[in-house]
């Protein structure tokens, strides 16, 4: 199941194909996903200006503008990939340190303004369990949802054989922010703040599991960086929020940051797969699926598996003590 670093690995690949471009023409699959692609919403994206793609927690934000309201539109750059470091706030795409532009997504970005609202739209993607991105018609027509064609001729296809993926459009960054709100979508981890974070586990007899994989704590991780981050925090999952002390939650802060920054890094934990969007190395986890073998931190205990709130869940008895 795609995290936070897998969401933006895809986001990372899709934009140098796909900013700046016009969308031509657009196909939608009968099978219905979660949230249901609508049928009428083909006429009202084709012939928009792909103007922006960026992430918010797990979710995938493409920007959409009438060509000739769009910014891009008017000052029309030759290397599209260069675009997503132009204008306001957008993810920049050509550092190798991922934290800038992460931070700039969620906190410094500036609410657009009236004229930019005008004839924008966007589509917010979630990946579910098994959405993916290719540009490429890989799969089985029953599973392809979403076919663009872009003015270049590239086509890119969302295919999501499970269905617990979803793709919506919204009209306008208010109405989209708006959705976000009614969500509670928490902080990105990269800008988690101490005092807000440690209130928030310090007041509930959860146990961190539960709390972390919270997207109103925090939003992007799933089970793979829980387990993860507190494994690398040295604190148990089992324990309840109420018995961690100031020091465990500013070394589960910490944690959280550099277990999603490497992850990053590596481009996710997912395997490449040719012609698909996202994917990269092989998985290089310190606890999660790692039952049996020899912990990573202090190399003497091996790791065990146990299943809290349903989910499985990897950590190391020394380590991690209860
Ligand atoms: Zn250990």
């Amino acid at each position: 199941m795609p995290e936070l670093p897998e969401v933006e690995t895809v986001v990372r690949d899709l934009r140098p194909l796909a900013v700046g471009r016009i969308i031509r023409a657009v196909r939608s699959g009968k099978k219905k996903l979660r949230t249901p692609w609508k049928p009428a919403w083909n006429a009202r994206i084709a012939g928009m200006r792909i103007e922006g793609i960026r992430r918010r927690g797990k979710w995938i934000i493409v920007e959409l503008a009438s060509p000739n309201l769009s910014p891009l539109g008017r000052a029309r750059r030759s290397d599209a990939a260069s675009i997503g470091t132009a204008g306001e706030g957008r993810l920049g795409d050509s550092t190798d340190d991922p934290s800038p532009g992460l931070r700039t997504a969620s906190a410094v970005r500036k609410p657009p303004s009236p004229q930019r609202e005008e004839g924008s739209l966007r589509l917010l993607v979630h990946l579910g369990m098994t959405g993916r991105f290719s540009t490429v018609a890989h799969e089985p027509a029953a599973h392809r949802h979403l076919v663009l064609t872009l003015d270049d001729g590239a086509e890119i296809h969302f295919f999501d054989p499970r269905r617990f993926g979803s793709i919506t459009l919204h009209e306008s960054e208010t109405d989209l922010q708006k959705h976000f709100q009614r969500m509670r979508l928490g902080p990105e981890p990269l800008d988690l703040r101490l005092v807000p974070f440690c209130v928030a586990v310090i007041n509930t007899t959860r146990n961190l599991k539960a709390i972390l994989l919270d997207q109103q704590i925090v939003a992007g991780l799933g089970n793979i960086y829980v387990n993860e981050s507190c494994h690398l925090a040295k604190v148990h999952p089992s324990r309840r929020g109420n018995t961690l002390t100031q020091s465990e939650c500013r070394r589960l802060v910490q944690s959280i940051k550099d277990v999603i920054r490497k992850a990053i890094q590596r481009r996710g934990t997912t395997l490449a797969d040719e012609g698909y969007l996202g994917g990269g190395f092989q998985k290089r986890l310190r606890a999660y699926d790692r039952a049996g073998q020899p912990c990573r931190g202090c190399s003497t205990s091996l790791i065990e598996r146990i299943v809290i709130s349903g989910r499985a869940t990897y950590f190391c008895p020394t380590c991690q003590p209860r």
